[in-house]
């Protein structure tokens, strides 16, 4: 459902995704993991063109990606993201945030998107703070209602940057609970995580990146029972 194929891309000097190749199937869940400043936040924005490639092609359902400016709002409605900072929208309430993008982009009435917004909150179980704003929930409902937000929009995939990194503790489990639930429903997934518990239980595949290269792509166990490069083997012990 998603590939990217010799996917390049610079800052300046600084050559960030060099040879990007992987692809996702449908219903797939794909782990990205790496130290900081490998280029996984980058690679995640290109999918949803947020960030440009320099060569390369990426397709979702086999479509290259549009050119810039056309078609981008379709796009980004065909790939929901949701990033390590919650970014709501301040001054509307919990179910306007679900609802302006639906209304807008996809045309709905405010009847249908707000019972669809009602039935997504719901799932993520937030329905119960829908009239409120966003700085008087936690952050880990607001996560929820990010992924509730990004969901409204129908995408064919999802894209996770460390989604609970900025999260106290005690909420990380409810977001990635969320995630889990997502992914058993079949949705397509690409996360950028540090959880390992979740990349172990959920990934059907794992990406390794270190310096905008990809060093090992497998299974779960494949990455954390029998890593390859040294670089993934010291990633490992810092984190495990
Ligand atoms: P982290 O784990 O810290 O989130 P990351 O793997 O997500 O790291 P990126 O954010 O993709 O890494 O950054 C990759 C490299 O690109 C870094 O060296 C970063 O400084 C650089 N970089 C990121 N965004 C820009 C930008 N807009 N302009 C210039 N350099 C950038
Ligand atoms: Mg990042």
């Amino acid at each position: 459902l998603v590939e990217l194929s010799h996917v390049e891309k610079h800052y300046g000097d600084l050559h960030v995704l060099k040879n990007i190749n992987l692809k996702v199937g449908k219903g797939q869940v794909m782990v990205v993991l790496g130290p900081s400043g490998s280029g996984k936040s980058t690679m995640c924005r290109t999918i949803n063109r947020l960030e440009t490639i320099d060569s390369g092609v990426i397709r979702i359902d086999g479509e290259p990606l549009p050119e810039e400016g056309k078609d981008l709002a379709n796009l980004r409605a065909e790939v929901g993201m949701v990033f390590q900072q919650f970014n709501l929208f301040a001054n509307k309430t919990i179910l306007q945030n679900v609802t302006l993008a639906p209304m807008k982009v996809r045309h709905m009435s405010k009847q249908e998107a707000e019972d669809e917004a009602m039935e997504l909150l719901a799932r993520v179980g937030v329905d119960s703070q829908a009239s409120k704003m966003p700085a008087q929930l936690s952050g880990g409902q607001q996560q929820r209602v990010a992924i509730a937000r990004a969901l409204a929009m129908h995408p064919k995939v999802m894209l996770f940057d460390e989604p609970t990194s900025a999260l106290d503790p005690e909420m990380v489990n409810e977001v990635l609970d969320t995630m889990s639930e997502l992914a058993h429903e079949g949705m397509t997934m690409i996360c950028v995580t540090h959880e390992m518990g979740f990349a172990r239980q959920v990934a059907d595949s794992i990406v390794f990146m270190a310096d905008g290269k990809i060093l090992e792509s497998g299974t779960p166990e494949e990455f954390f029972e029998n890593p390859q490069t040294d670089r993934a083997k010291d990633f490992l012990s810092k984190i495990l």
